[in-house]
């Protein structure tokens, strides 16, 4: 029997700063992930892993490393490799507290996978069971490529485990249940006429007119439906940006609306995305003007069962080195448990340092709650492949 406690005491808490020091110091902005990944790449072999990189996504290399037998019990570490593309100043240690960008969001979370590898490497064929680490860019906002588009191929392609630890926060709470968010941006164009004045215009449609009836119409629908979860609510249509137009009693040759959809399960995105069409066909037919709409899907809703095997590890893990409970809760926005949990169909834990500081200047992360992580996550690796979540 591998005591979990024991095997987290291999924990090093100087090499976690070490590790999150090194990482820090690599500039990974969206897309312009190649040395972080090299790096990480290297730490993982060091940490025992067999790696390899994934260049599917051009220009956002992505990094897998394994340990332990195939076909045995997999359970995944995962977290992205990029930051916020925000200056920040060079990073240091003042006593507790690393500063840098990425610090908590999420470098620190990435050493910390590598050190629950190192700990974990010598005890996995005696669990009979393996880890799965999977690091990844284009998460924080991307360029040309679709947002998550390296997540989501990795999963797409069955690279995960069968059940999974998002190691990013939430700290205080597990989320057991999230909604889905899809981002449109919706623009709608009216044909060019010879004279663009307001009394000279005839009857030209006025795309800021078609663009407040589309936005009436969705929002008609988003209204009426009867969809209410227990703790995430109800579906949303919000708008956040508008812009187009010239001046006051000019006719606007275009608009365009920026905003997000939100929805509870069992709503999914391809369902959002026809609302939204038929909304669009509805407005063309009648105005004559023409409406480009691009959706981006940045999660899809999940739940995730409150008695699944990761849940349970985790939670233990947690009463085991915080000495206390932590409790489950759910979340409003997506992040990459959404990903998981939907797109490889698999139980998810998202657990990390205190997410707070992350895309604010300073960044910072407590290398002593950095330590304790990396703790809970050995903690529940055993629990989880060992097949129990007793103590
Ligand atoms: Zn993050």
């Amino acid at each position: 029997v591998i005591d979990a406690v024991a095997l987290a005491s291999a924990v090093d808490a100087e090499r976690l700063a070490e590790l999150t020091m090194r990482l820090v110091r690599v500039r990974s902005y969206p897309g312009e992930e190649s040395a972080v990944a090299d790096a990480y790449a290297q730490m993982l072999a060091d940490a025992g892993a067999r790696v390899e990189l994934d260049t599917s996504a051009a220009g956002s290399p992505s990094v897998i490393g394994r340990v332990g037998r195939p076909g045995t019990r997999c359970l995944q570490l995962t977290g992205h490799l990029d930051t916020v593309p925000i200056a920040h100043d060079p990073p240091h240690v003042e006593g507790d507290v690393l500063y840098g960008r990425g610090a908590c969001d999420m470098k620190a979370g990435l050493a910390a996978i590598a050190e629950t590898v190192r700990a974990l490497a010598p005890a996995v064929d005696a669990l009979d069971g393996q880890l799965l680490v999977t690091a990844y860019g284009l998460h924080e906002g991307a360029g040309s490529v679709p947002m998550h588009a390296p997540l989501r191929g990795l999963l797409a392609r069955g690279v995960h485990g069968d059940a999974a630890i998002v190691c990013e926060g939430p700290r205080g709470m597990l989320p057991l249940s999230g909604k889905g968010s899809l981002i449109f941006r919706i623009e709608v164009t009216r044909p060019a006429t010879d004279v663009d004045h307001e009394l000279r215009v005839g009857d030209a449609p006025n795309p800021i007119v078609a663009a407040q009836l589309l936005c009436e119409l969705v929002g008609a629908r988003v209204a009426a439906s009867s969809l209410d979860h227990p703790l995430l609510g109800r579906e949303t249509f919000f708008l956040g940006a508008i812009s187009g137009g010239e001046l006051y009693n000019t006719l606007a040759r275009s608009v365009t609306i920026h905003g997000t959809r939100r929805y509870p399960p069992p709503r999914r995105f391809e369902e959002v995305v026809a609302e939204l069409d038929e909304a669009r066909a509805a407005v063309e037919g009648e105005l004559g003007v023409s409406i480009d709409i691009t959706c981006e899907r940045s999660g899809q809703p999940f739940e995730v069962a409150r008695d699944a095997a990761i849940v349970m590890a985790v939670q233990a893990a947690h009463e085991d080195i915080a000495g206390s409970a932590l409790p489950a809760g759910h979340q409003l926005f997506a992040s990459d448990v959404n990903h998981v949990a939907s797109e490889a169909g698999i139980p998810v834990a998202a657990f990390g340092v205190d997410p707070g500081p992350g895309h604010s200047t300073p960044e910072h992360v407590s290398l002593r709650e950095l330590d304790a992580t990396a703790r809970i996550y050995v903690d529940a690796a055993v629990r989880y492949l060992a097949g129990s979540t007793e103590t």
